[in-house]
């Protein structure tokens, strides 16, 4: 009898948590399992934050697929997913080759989003992923480098500015505060020329975090000097830095670096391939898949659930991308196997811890508050499980994040 062929688009989070749970739970003779990634290797997204500031080294926020996967269950491909046809049950892939699929899981992540602000696209940088992150970093370095050796020094060169203070920005806001001394010392460059300031739209940092803890983060992050501007839009962004305006009051902002920190969206391939999407997500069925495609399985960032307590989506996390792994792994072995039960996806929010640098961070954690070294400590042990769901020991030890003290 023809095995079926399971093709699984990305290892992040949610891809490669689907497939080490498949391979676990699947024979070989079972099925045929392909999973296509762009690159070599896996990278932890939550860490990109770190890798783009120059705090944690870019191969430290990495491993290769092949460490994780079982070679003799799971195809591995390094390729670019171009295109996926619903009809044809193919997906195209950017070195010529063609796939076909009886069940596909798509988990190819996320993109910035930049709701049409004009310049933004061309003159701001996202930490989309890990080649961006190296990129973030150079940039920053390149302009403390340059300080010094400019006749007409352009003190504007060491102004960073971040939009958005979600919790990416705030994360990035936390490692840069502590790097740009670094940076400083390193470049001969003094440090009241450094400015650091975050440009946030909404009336408030972190939205929907407790205000106690928004107030501590926002305390925290002033007295390593960065300002911010909230209730204060980015109009545009240009070559010299950007345009934000408050209440009719216009005012143009002269930075070296720009970095959008305040929106993703799933990933265009899902919008360009056809399925009913908001922005590159799916709102999926109870069992993870596309509607009106049952053998199309959406998890991740490119998948959108409502939390019907609030009837809003559940905001795009690893979290929530691993979970899901985990029931697309169990309902894809039921389909496979012609017996059992589909599994509906419920998440189970254990909390969500946001750093604010090194050691230092806020969260809520089985419904307490944590603040400080000890969120810090909790925000390292959230990383680490996240590989050792994966990896195991093994990965933990290679990878782990151990400066807990
Ligand atoms: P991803 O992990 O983004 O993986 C997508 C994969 O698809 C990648 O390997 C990519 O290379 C591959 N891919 C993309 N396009 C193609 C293509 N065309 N062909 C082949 N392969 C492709 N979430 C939390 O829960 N907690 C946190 O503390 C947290 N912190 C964050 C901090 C930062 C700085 C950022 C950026 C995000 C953070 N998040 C956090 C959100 C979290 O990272 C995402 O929700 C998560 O990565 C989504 O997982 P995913 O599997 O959907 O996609």
């Amino acid at each position: 009898m023809r095995k079926p062929k399971i093709v699984i688009l990305g290892a992040g989070y949610g891809g490669l948590m689907t497939t080490v749970r498949l391979q676990k739970q699947l024979g070989v003779n079972e099925a045929d399992i392909t999973l296509v990634n762009k690159n070599n290797y896996h990278y932890e997204s939550t860490w990109l934050h770190e890798a783009s500031a120059g705090t944690l080294p870019a191969d430290r926020t990495r491993y290769k697929v092949t460490d994780v996967i079982d070679k003799s269950k799971v195809h591995f491909l390094v390729d670019t997913v171009t295109s996926i046809n619903r009809e044809e049950k193919t997906v195209a892939l950017s070195k010529g080759g063609e796939l076909n699929y009886d069940y596909l899981v798509v988990s190819l992540g996320y993109e910035a989003e930049t709701f049409g602000i004009k310049g933004l696209k061309e003159h701001a940088f996202s930490i989309a992923n890990l080649n961006a992150a190296r990129q973030i970093r150079e940039h920053i370095e390149y302009q403390f480098a340059t300080y010094n050796t400019e006749k007409d020094r352009r003190d504007d060169r060491l102004t960073i500015v971040v939009g958005g203070a979600g919790f990416t920005g705030i994360e990035f806001l936390g490692e840069l505060a502590n790097r740009a001394p670094e940076l400083c010392q390193e470049f001969d460059v003094p440090q009241e020329k450094v400015r650091i300031i975050c440009v946030e739209a909404a009336p408030t940092v972190l939205p929907g975090f407790d205000p106690e803890l928004v107030e501590y983060a926002v305390n925290q992050l002033e007295k390593k000097g960065v300002e911010f501007k909230i209730g204060t839009a980015i109009k545009e962004a240009t070559e010299e830095g950007i345009i934000v305006a408050k209440d009719d009051q216009v005012e143009e902002i002269k930075a070296g670096t720009v970095v959008w920190a305040a929106g993703v969206r799933g990933n265009h391939l899902v919008e360009d391939s056809g399925f009913e999407n908001m922005r590159g997500r799916v709102k999926v069925d109870p069992y993870l898949r596309a509607p009106g495609h049952d053998d199309v399985f959406i998890v991740g960032d490119c998948s959108l659930i409502i939390n019907e307590e609030i009837n809003r989506p559940y905001p795009p996390t690893a979290q929530i991308a691993m979970q899901q792994g985990e029931i697309c792994a169990k309902n894809l072995a039921v389909l496979v196997r012609g017996q059992g039960e589909l599994e509906a996806f419920t998440p189970d929010l254990k909390g969500s811890v946001c750093s604010l640098g090194e050691d230092d961070a806020i969260g809520v954690v089985f419904g307490r508050k944590v603040w400080g070294s000890k969120a810090s400590f909790m925000k390292k042990m959230v990383d680490n499980r996240a590989l050792f769901m994966i990896g195991g020991p093994g990965l933990v030890m290679k990878k782990g994040k151990f400066n807990i003290l």
